[in-house]
């Protein structure tokens, strides 16, 4: 089930998007600062997301197209700044793309369905999957299964 501990992250190929908007879709769907960080790869500032301290139990979604993306169960306290995951719900649900903006070579977190921006996923997690999937609040919006 797990990739054994120490092995890099494996990037993902592009799959075709189940949700496919245009920008001016993307920009009446979303909040300014959420189409910064979803459409733009941006990153909310350290300690700002409204998601750091959440314990509510649900399953966080894309706050872009609503796919399940990372269990409450996954969700740890990391430190950096930003709600931490140590797994997606489902491998599928997310991609990985090498990035090596400012400098560095980190590894993105998209949503597969869609293809926004989530955060950066590092070999740095909690076992049993060392993985700390480091995820902006303004890419999800909970689903604690109330309506
Ligand atoms: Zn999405």
């Amino acid at each position: 089930m797990f990739r054994s501990r120490g092995s890099k992250t494996a990037t993902t190929e592009e799959a075709p998007r189940e949700v496919a908007l245009s920008e001016d879709e993307w920009r009446s769907r979303l909040t300014p600062e959420q189409y910064r960080v979803l459409r733009k790869a941006g990153t909310e500032p350290a300690f700002s997301g409204k998601y750091l301290e959440c314990h509510l139990d649900g399953t966080y979604c894309c706050a872009g197209c609503g796919a399940r993306l990372f269990s409450s169960d996954a969700k740890f306290d990391s430190g950096s700044g930003w709600p931490s995951f140590a797994e997606p719900t489902l491998a599928s649900a997310v991609e990985l793309h090498r990035d090596r903006s400012f400098g560095m070579e980190r590894t993105e977190v998209l949503c597969r369905s869609c293809g926004s921006h989530l955060g950066h996923v590092f070999d740095d997690g909690p076992r049993p999957t060392g993985q700390r999937y480091c995820i902006n609040s303004l890419s999800l919006r909970i689903d604690t299964g109330q309506s």
